[in-house]
């Protein structure tokens, strides 16, 4: 199975094959099919298995595809939750060599770190925001990002999340989020306080196991 056998736009299959990628991963050839489709994917999957991509690589497709998504140029479509800055600094990192030559303005958001920067990035046009939840908040708060705006939502390394007791921010977020987006849940591990999370805020989901 290659990239551009999952139907993914060329400019992006052209990203990965610069990058190494010679085929897709496992949890890849699962979730990407899935999440073209439009569906809501729940995904058990550590780090080093490719799940940035397999989650990044549909989003951005569909991104420039234009599926589903708000027409205002100037507003967040697609936001990526981590637990902490260290991965939201790797999932920007990844997506945008992923975003490379296309017209998709990815943002990074954690806290620790100017404010005003963020903002003025935001408010420049981004279309996928890759944030910690606490920080994500404070942008919601000021305006600079509007959560009911968001086509698509990840939740990466959800169990972590969940973990570190992120789970009222998250829950502040998705309140104010629209019930018609489509969400990914990708978690290493499936506790039972991180299945109630999934069931509760996804739309007849995918599984996707490797
Ligand atoms: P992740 O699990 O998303 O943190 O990815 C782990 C590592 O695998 C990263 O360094 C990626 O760049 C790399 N990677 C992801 N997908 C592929 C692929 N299909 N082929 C080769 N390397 C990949």
């Amino acid at each position: 199975m290659s990239f551009q056998s999952l139907g993914l736009n060329s400019q992006l299959v052209e990203n990965v094959s610069s990058l190494g990628f010679e085929q897709p991963t496992p949890v890849q050839q699962q979730a990407i099919p899935e999440i073209l489709a439009g569906h809501d994917v729940l995904a058990g999957a550590q780090t080093g298995t490719g799940k940035t991509a397999a989650f990044g690589l549909p989003l951005l497709h569909r991104l420039l595809e234009g599926n589903g998504t708000v027409t205002e140029a100037k507003q967040v479509k697609a936001l990526i939750l981590t637990p902490t800055r260290e991965l939201a600094q790797q999932v920007f990192d990844s997506l945008s060599g992923y975003a490379k030559d296309t017209e998709l303005k990815v943002a990074v958001a954690y806290g620790g770190t100017s404010m005003k920067v963020q903002v003025k990035a935001l408010e420049s046009g981004v279309d996928v925001l890759v944030a910690t939840p606490g920080r994500l908040l404070d942008h919601a708060h000021v305006r600079t990002v509007d959560l009911s705006k968001i086509s698509y939502l990840v939740l990466d390394e959800a169990d972590r999340m969940l973990d570190m007791g992120f789970i009222d921010d998250i829950k502040r977020i998705l309140k104010r989020m629209h019930v018609e987006r489509q969400t990914a849940f990708f978690s290493a591990t499936f506790g039972k306080q991180v299945k109630k999370l999934a069931y509760d805020i996804l739309d007849d989901p995918k599984l996707i196991e490797v």
